[in-house]
């Protein structure tokens, strides 16, 4: 038997190995990394471990021990390069055949790196993965002042992190506000406001026009001004792995198009994680999330779909963020709502957004609010038409919505 073989050791491949033994999958298990580290823990890269809170020991998903345990075969290290559908196998860079009876694809990705002047230059950071992190923060090291292109969650955590160190920092947003993807205008502007008391030189509706220096970066040029700086950081947001997927004639459409058992067309061959772009009945259309939440719960999915069980995918997405002292966590998605309800003073710095839909709450947007967040959690799966009055009214317990 050729087992399982499964191309990414992220948080993705590792789940699903896991859950296939956790089943008692009987087969081989071949879990395969192109990165020299076992699978661990992205999310602290930006925060804890960038802070240097976080020592490197609890980046690990798994103790040292538990591969062998569990009779996973782990193979970091190794890049795949191509699949053979027909033979059922995929070659690693080497030229080494591996065979498969199911094939887990969890490739994620790289951080995209953008199309600018200087963009080459050293002192020009990426973070996706454990050594972009290590040199960004060998870099950190002794410097004065950071500029960090794009506003999204991980250029913000790090501005928050590298703050904490003692660093100047300038982000340069192209969009209006901070979070202006995923988040509602007011967390947004909220979380913007937030950066400048801490000393944050945040821009928005600033496009970068070209990273300054000759043999290191210096800093940034934008529109008749330039920002001066020891280091960069381009956090532009994430470029999907799905080239083994296209050259293997499986349908890509920004994500490897999966079905609610996380399979592709090819019966043998699933995709979860960040790469995977899968049928939501609960939001109308295919979704690709980026997150924990997802990385887990549709690689359990897939496992429990090899063991031919009867299951399928359709979450309620989940997501936080730390940046200072402040954790958000986001439930659910915001598109399409037509009513926001807060609940909570944000001046006081714990606060929760509620988002609904024709009466129906479809998101809510948490700030050390870790009760109402939970409760929304519930709520939204179970198709909750909460009262906006009563939602918004601190005097009604949060539990008092889930009887
Ligand atoms: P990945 O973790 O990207 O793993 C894919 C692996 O496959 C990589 O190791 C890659 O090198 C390897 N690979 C790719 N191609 C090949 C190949 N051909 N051969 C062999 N190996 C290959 N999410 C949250 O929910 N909350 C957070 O607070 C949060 N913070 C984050 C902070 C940072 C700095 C980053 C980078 C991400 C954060 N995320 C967060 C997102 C979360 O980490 C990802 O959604 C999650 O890691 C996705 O897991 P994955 O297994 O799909 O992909």
């Amino acid at each position: 038997d050729a087992g399982v073989v499964i191309v990414g050791a992220g948080q993705a491949g590792l789940s699903a190995a896991a859950e296939l033994r956790k089943r008692k999958y009987e087969g081989t298990i071949t879990l395969i990394g192109d990165e020299p580290a076992p699978p661990y823990q992205r999310p602290p890269l930006s925060k804890g471990y960038l802070s240097r809170e976080m020592p490197l020991d609890r980046l690990w998903l798994k103790p040292e021990g538990f591969y062998a345990q569990a009779g996973i075969a782990l193979r970091t290290g190794t890049r795949i390069k191509a699949i053979d559908t027909s033979a059922k196998s995929v070659i690693a860079d080497d030229g080494e055949r591996i065979g498969y009876d199911h094939l887990v694809l969890a490739t994620g990705g790289h951080a995209r790196r953008l199309n600018l002047p200087g963009a080459d230059l050293p002192g020009v950071h990426l973070l996706r993965n454990l050594a972009e992190a290590d040199a960004l923060s060998a870099d950190l090291e002794g410097a004065r002042r950071l500029a960090i292109v794009g506003a999204g969650y991980i250029g913000l955590e790090v501005a928050a992190s590298a703050r904490k160190r003692g660093i100047e920092v300038t982000v340069v947003e192209m969009a209006e506000r901070p979070m202006a993807r995923t988040a509602s205008a007011l967390l947004g502007g909220w979380f913007g406001a937030i950066h400048r008391g801490y000393g944050v030189d945040l821009r928005g509706s600033t496009p970068v026009k070209a990273i300054l220096g000759e043999t290191r970066a210096q800093g940034l040029k934008l529109d008749g001004e330039e920002i001066e700086a020891d280091l960069v950081l381009i956090a532009a947001g994430l470029e999907i792995q799905t080239g083994l997927a296209e050259a293997a004639g499986l349908a890509v459409d920004d994500g490897i198009l999966v079905d609610e058992q996380a399979r592709t067309g090819d019966p043998h061959i699933y995709a979860v994680g960040d790469v995977a772009r899968f049928p939501s009945a609960r939001y109308g259309r295919t979704l690709r999330l980026e997150s924990v939440q997802n990385a887990i719960d549709q690689a359990k999915i897939a496992a429990q779909s090899i063991l031919g069980m009867n299951v399928s995918y359709d979450p309620v997405p989940w997501f936080w963020s730390d940046q200072y002292e402040l954790k958000l966590q986001i439930a659910g998605l915001i598109e399409g709502a037509d009513t926001m309800v807060r609940r909570g003073d944000p001046e006081e710095g714990r606060f929760a957004l509620f988002h609904l839909k024709e009466g129906r709450l479809i998101a809510c947007e948490a700030v050390n609010a870790a009760p109402e967040y939970m409760a929304a959690q519930r709520m939204i799966a179970a198709g909750a038409t909460p009262d906006p009055a009563r939602l918004r009214d601190l005097g009604v317990a949060m539990k008092d919505f889930l009887s």
